[in-house]
């Protein structure tokens, strides 16, 4: 089978400074590894220079990654990051599930706000809705309650509410209750009922006028 040249002969990033290669995405090793946030074309997009402070601020992050490195079993380890443990790379400090980077719980300067918050607000930006959220998170990033705080983060939006249509149900009517006995009479539906050569039709009343009787 031909094999993608391009692929296993990447083009170098040499004449890049390494401001240029964070900002496009690469690190600065031998191998390529394309790791920003790019959420869209928003001026917020998380940076991997983001990440990594963030990480470094997160002291249960830098266990699990210094874990990870080891190879030791997730002892210790909390029980949504031990449960994805198999899952778990490390590069250059920062936490991979797979080929998502995982949010570390922390902020990434001070008073920037915790990292997870400012990547929904980011892909909240435009108000896409729960489902285009997810899509784009997910195929990004990771981190435990991420979808439960999507969930929340739409539902809590007015201008999301809004747009997203809902099922509308006809309000309940209660009937007028009668005024004398047998004034409402009616039959059930598909109640004829036959037994041999009998049949008869069988009738209901409410209970008030049963009541009242
Ligand atoms: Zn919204």
């Amino acid at each position: 089978m031909p094999c993608d040249y391009g692929s296993r002969h990447p083009n170098t990033i040499q004449h890049l400074t390494a401001e240029e290669q964070d900002n496009l995405g690469f690190d600065m090793g031998k191998t390529i590894y394309v790791r920003r946030i790019a959420l869209g074309d928003s001026p917020d997009a998380i940076k991997v220079r983001d990440v990594v402070q963030a990480a470094h601020n997160d002291r249960t992050y830098q266990r699990i990654c210094s874990a990870v490195k080891k190879g030791s079993p997730p002892k210790g380890i909390p029980a949504p990051f031990s449960k994805v443990y198999g899952e778990l790379c490390v590069t250059d400090n920062i936490l991979l599930k797979g080929d998502k980077i995982v949010m570390p719980d922390a902020e990434f300067f001070p008073g920037s706000g915790n990292i997870r918050r400012h990547v929904i607000d980011t892909a909240h930006d435009g108000h896409p809705g729960i489902s285009s959220m997810k899509r784009r998170l997910r195929s990004r990033v990771w981190f435990p309650g991420m979808d439960q705080e999507i969930t929340a983060t739409v539902e809590g939006c007015l201008p999301c509410q809004v747009s997203t249509p809902k099922i509308q149900r006809d309000p309940l009517v209660p009937s007028t209750p009668p005024e004398e006995p047998w004034q409402n009479l009616g039959p059930t539906i598909g109640a004829q009922l036959q037994m041999g050569n009998i049949s008869w039709l069988s009738l209901t009343c409410s209970p008030n006028t049963l009541k009242s009787q």
